[in-house]
């Protein structure tokens, strides 16, 4: 029997960083960051989108190996299968089963091939740690019942003000010239969804992953990258000694073979990491009181202010030793960042 496979899962809601985090991450030797996994089948294998690497992912060597052991000619099934059990309406009785001690979404013919995926991932890229930006909660919960999978669970969590500043930009899923733009909803909604998605996170995991469970603030990691970098390398089982730092918020970034997320992953070389404060200068007040007050019961919990203009997140997640506030400091401190190409976001501010 095959020692089990390492997952590191980012979970939350979308546009809290994680895209930055597997990027950076799958620099450090022995991980591998797989990028939106539970896309594979759908924007992987069936649209062909590209590869972290730019390929086409059919085309990418390291996929093409991949999958050669993979049913990929039921894929548009299983990603359809994938959609079915994942529904938001399946939540109560997923929290439900989790709170009695049962599998959270129930066993379904297609887990083997979801196992083989993990497995032939980490075969293939040697990785000690495959590292899985799905974020979506209940695929988390299917991922660590799968057989063979040792889950480790990152929760990234960021200011639902911003979340919802950043979801109403116009994108293309994989960049400016994609025409196929990735999901805008209203303030409204995403400030649901985080709630939703950030509270289940913490219903699932906060208190008993067995594999163990790190919360990290977009606005901790953006103020502190290396010591927060760090600390996530160490918590996944890598060495937090490879890093790609060549200063406290520069990363020199080579390309991944991730899959879909934010069209940032396809940046490369020396990238400054920043904090996207834009939201602080343009999201409308009206925009701003709905989501504060429509998140309320989540920001007492994660530490953001009721205020605008208070004071950043009280630091109860800040790496210990670092005294300075999270967000007082300027957001530039690494000019701005550079990409390759014009299609790649000016700052990290989402994924
Ligand atoms: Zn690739």
């Amino acid at each position: 029997m095959n020692p089990p496979v390492r997952v590191l899962y980012l979970a939350g809601s979308g546009r809290s960083g994680s895209t930055l985090v597997t990027t950076v991450l799958g620099q450090y030797p022995g991980a591998f960051a797989a990028g939106e996994l539970r896309y594979l089948w759908q924007r992987g294998e069936v649209e062909n989108r590209p590869c972290g690497c730019g390929q086409p992912l059919r085309d990418c060597p390291l996929w093409r190996e991949v999958r050669r052991e993979l049913p990929v000619e039921r894929a548009a099934g299983i990603a359809a299968g994938l959609r079915g059990r994942l529904r938001m309406r399946g939540l109560p009785a997923l929290l439900r089963r989790h709170r009695r001690g049962v599998r959270p979404v129930p066993a379904h013919p297609d887990d083997a091939a979801l196992a083989d995926l993990y497995a032939a991932v980490a075969r293939h890229t040697g990785a000690r740690v495959v590292v899985d930006s799905s974020k979506l909660p209940p695929y988390g919960a299917l991922v660590g019942a799968l057989p063979g999978i040792d889950l480790r669970v990152l929760h990234l969590v960021r200011d639902p003000r911003a979340t919802a500043f950043s979801w109403r930009r116009r994108r293309g899923l994989d960049g400016d010239t994609d025409p196929e733009l990735m999901s805008r909803p209203p303030a409204w909604k995403a400030a649901l969804l985080w709630l939703v998605w950030n509270t289940v996170t913490v219903r699932l995991w906060g208190d008993r992953a067995p594999g163990g469970y790190l919360r990290v603030r977009y606005e901790d990691l953006t103020a502190d990258p290396e010591p927060t970098l760090r600390r996530i390398a160490a918590f996944a089982g890598v060495d937090p000694d490879g890093g790609p730092f060549t200063g406290p918020a520069t990363v020199r970034l080579t390309p991944t073979h991730s899959v879909a997320g934010n069209p940032s992953r396809h940046r490369t070389g020396p990238v400054p990491i920043t904090a996207d404060v834009q939201w602080r200068r343009d999201l409308s007040r009206w925009s701003y009181a709905l989501v504060t007050v429509l998140t309320a019961a989540g920001l007492r919990r994660f530490g953001y202010p009721w205020r605008r203009g208070a004071p950043g997140p009280v630091g109860v997640d800040r790496p210990a030793g670092d005294g300075r506030p999270a967000q007082g400091r300027p957001a530039t401190a690494g000019g701005r960042p550079v990409g390759v190409g014009r299609s790649v976001p000016a700052r990290h501010e989402e994924g």
